[in-house]
């Protein structure tokens, strides 16, 4: 399989950004879906387009904090002492909270064991390695 490379030089993208392929490809399928896009694939391969891409600042700054806020949401899902479903129905703005009587809040106790055998978190972790779509990628740009 031959690989294009994107300098003239003869280094890769990998190599000029010090990042792997598959951060590589998600950042130009994002950059791929922008409008106007700067890059387009050409069957496996991406190619520049004329557009002067310029980052949303504003945009990248509202996800950030929605993401930031996501993630404190989820550290007090995972400290709280309350019900459990409670918790996730009023994050979704249900109006009906009543404890479950089900989680391992309601009942005091793990509903599920706290312990895995090894082997097969490892068997796990490989099935779910080699499963990914991102390792079907092999798209450099051009
Ligand atoms: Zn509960």
């Amino acid at each position: 399989m031959a690989e294009r490379h994107l300098s003239s030089a003869g280094r890769t993208l990998e190599e000029r950004v010090n990042m792997s392929r598959v951060q590589i490809e998600k950042v130009m399928t994002y950059l791929g879906v922008e409008n106007p896009a700067p890059v387009i694939k050409q069957g496996r391969l991406w190619q520049r387009t004329p557009v002067n891409y310029q980052l949303d600042h504003d945009k990248i700054a509202r996800l950030s904090a929605q993401r930031e806020a996501e993630w404190r949401e989820i550290q007090e899902f995972v400290g709280t002492d309350e019900c459990l479903m409670a918790f996730l129905r009023r994050a979704l703005d249900d109006p009906e909270t009543e404890p479950c009587g089900h989680c391992a809040n309601c009942l005091g106790e793990a509903v599920v064991p706290e312990s895995y055998d090894h082997q097969l978190g490892v068997q796990a972790a490989a099935f779910l390695r080699w499963s990914s779509p991102s390792n079907a990628c092999t798209t450099l740009i051009t």
